[in-house]
C-alpha cells in the first residue's frame, strides 16, 4: 500500500468519504472515526466556514491565537480542543475556555485543569498525550510514566480522563506511519483492560490519519487538509 502522505487540501466532503472508506478498508465500526478540525493560525471567518459544513470540533494550539476566534464564534456553540504544549500560567484559561484538552502530560498541569475548571461547567474531557517515539514536539509523558498519571487524574473530580493522544514524527511509508499508532494503541488497550473506562484514541494527523484509522484512533486531528497548507 502507498504512503498516505499527501497533504493536499480536499473538500469536506470528500474527506468524509475518504475517513469512512478507510473505517471499511480497515475494519473498523462504521462512523468510529471522529474527525476534530486543527484550526490553529486560522481566522474566525475560515473557522465559520468550515463550521457551517456540518463540523463541530475544532482544535487550538496556541491560546494567544485562539482567544479572539473563540470570542468571535461564541455563539455558534463549537466543541473546542486544546491540543498544544501546556504552559503552567496558562492552566486557567484553558480549563474555562475549553472543553477538551488533548495534551496533558503531567500531574502538575492536571491538578491546576482541575483545580480551576470553573464550578458551572461539567468536568474538562482530558487525552494525556504520550510520547510515543520521537514525538516532533518534546511533549508527552513517557509511556513508563503513564500508569501514575492516569491514576492521578481519575482522582480529580474536575477532570473526566477520556483517552490518549500522540503526534509521532512524520513518517513518509504507510507501514512506517502505522508503528507509533501500534504502539498507544496497545497502552490504550492495557488500560482499558485494567478497568480504565476511556474512550478515545487521538492519533492522525493529515499526512498520516488512514495509517492511524487502520490502529484504532477514534479521533483524528486535520489541519492542513481541511484548511490548505499553512504559511507559519
Ligand atoms: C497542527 C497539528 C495537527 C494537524 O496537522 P495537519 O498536518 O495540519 O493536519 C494535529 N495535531 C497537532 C497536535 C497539531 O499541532
Amino acid at each position: 500500500m502507498s504512503a498516505t502522505g499527501n497533504r493536499e487540501q480536499l473538500p469536506l466532503d470528500l474527506l468524509r468519504q475518504r475517513i469512512r472508506a478507510a473505517e471499511v478498508r480497515f475494519s473498523r465500526v462504521p462512523n468510529s472515526v471522529g474527525l476534530l478540525a486543527v484550526s490553529k493560525t486560522r481566522t474566525a471567518t475560515e473557522v465559520r466556514h468550515v463550521a457551517a459544513q456540518d463540523q463541530r470540533r475544532f482544535g487550538e494550539n496556541y491560546l494567544q491565537d485562539a482567544l479572539p476566534k473563540l470570542d468571535s464564534l461564541k455563539e455558534l456553540g463549537l466543541e473546542w480542543h486544546f491540543i498544544g504544549r501546556i504552559q503552567s500560567n496558562k492552566t486557567r484559561q484553558i480549563a474555562a475556555l475549553f472543553d477538551w484538552v488533548h495534551s496533558v502530560d503531567r500531574p502538575r498541569i492536571a491538578e491546576r485543569l482541575a483545580q480551576q475548571r470553573p464550578k458551572e461547567l461539567a468536568p474538562l474531557n482530558v487525552c494525556i498525550q504520550v510520547n510515543i517515539s520521537a514525538e516532533i514536539t518534546k511533549s508527552g509523558c513517557n509511556p513508563e510514566d503513564l500508569p501514575p498519571l492516569v491514576d492521578t487524574i481519575v482522582r480529580l473530580p474536575r477532570l473526566r480522563l477520556r483517552g490518549l493522544m500522540a503526534l509521532p514524527a512524520p513518517a513518509t511509508e504507510f507501514e512506517q506511519q502505522r508503528l507509533p499508532f501500534r504502539r498507544i494503541h496497545g497502552l490504550y488497550q492495557e488500560l482499558n483492560a485494567a478497568g480504565v473506562d476511556i474512550d478515545t484514541l487521538s492519533i492522525g494527523t493529515s499526512s498520516d490519519y488512514e495509517a492511524a484509522i487502520a490502529e484504532g484512533a477514534t479521533l483524528i486531528r486535520l489541519g492542513s487538509a481541511i484548511f490548505g497548507p499553512r504559511s507559519a
